[in-house]
């Protein structure tokens, strides 16, 4: 076992209601988590107080987005400070839906990432190929291209990537119930890691969390969880079932 803390996200992504979102919070609070699994669950914004305020303190919240500019004329916007003050501490930035429906680009994606650092939040940063640059052999090259632009905005600063968890998040595989074989994710964890390690430091790729994320559930969680560089998961689906707390639980 590495020395990586395991981590586990929930992504609600924009789900549920006021009556469900208590139920999930309910249901979390109830079940007995691995202590040595950091889990942090992002709701829609508009209830990330009420989760914070139900959820035990064990777990962690975090925001699907934010703007990468201090408080002001910004309609729409929420910004890390607010986040902060609300002791929401992470963001989940760079997701797919949002690379690919809002077009955000590698640089908007970095500039957030830089700002939420700079502003104590953690970041949950992901990357990940589609379809076709899987099936043209891109993946590796896409992925690590989406590095270099992060690289770009926060140079090799042990400190500043010491507050990302990498989500590599392959988009064929994200809510379509085709989950990425065990080696085909393991393959990409390793060639991110080994990416850090010749870019930003050995120190920095030896305790970064590579999650993966793509149609995980209770059934396929415990073999991915067995290989080297996977430290954890990025969940969607089910993150809203019961059925997370054994995602949660997959070394028990
Ligand atoms: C996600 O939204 O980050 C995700 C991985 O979704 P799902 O688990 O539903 O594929």
């Amino acid at each position: 076992m590495s020395s990586r803390k395991f981590f586990v996200g929930g992504n609600f992504k924009m789900n549920g209601t006021i009556k469900s979102i208590k139920a999930i919070v309910e249901n979390l609070n109830q079940s007995n988590l691995d202590q040595n699994v950091e889990v942090v669950v992002a709701p829609p914004s508009l209830y990330l107080l009420l989760v914070r305020d139900h959820l035990k303190p064990q777990i962690e919240v975090a925001a699907q987005n934010v703007y990468d500019q201090p408080d002001g004329a910004f309609t729409g916007e929420i910004s890390a400070h607010q986040l902060s003050d609300s002791n929401i501490t992470w963001t989940i930035l760079g997701h797919s839906e949002r690379r690919t429906l809002l077009g955000e680009s590698d640089a908007v994606v970095s500039s957030k990432t830089k700002y939420s650092i700079n502003q104590g939040l953690g970041v949950i940063w992901c990357c990940g190929e589609t379809l076709e640059q899987r099936e043209s052999n891109q993946t590796v090259a896409v992925v690590t291209g989406q590095l270099a632009a992060l690289k770009e905005a926060l140079g090799t600063d042990a400190a500043a990537w010491s507050k990302i968890v990498v989500a590599y998040e392959p988009i064929w595989a994200i809510g379509t119930g085709k989950v990425a074989t065990t080696e085909q994710a393991q393959d990409v964890h390793a060639a991110i890691r080994g990416w850090l390690k010749e870019n930003v430091s050995p120190a920095v790729a030896e305790a970064t969390r590579i999650l993966y994320g793509g149609s995980v559930n209770d059934k396929n969680c415990k073999d991915l969880a067995k290989q080297a560089d996977i430290d954890g998961f990025l969940v969607g689906g089910a993150s809203l079932k019961p059925a997370f707390v054994d995602i949660v639980n997959c070394h028990l």
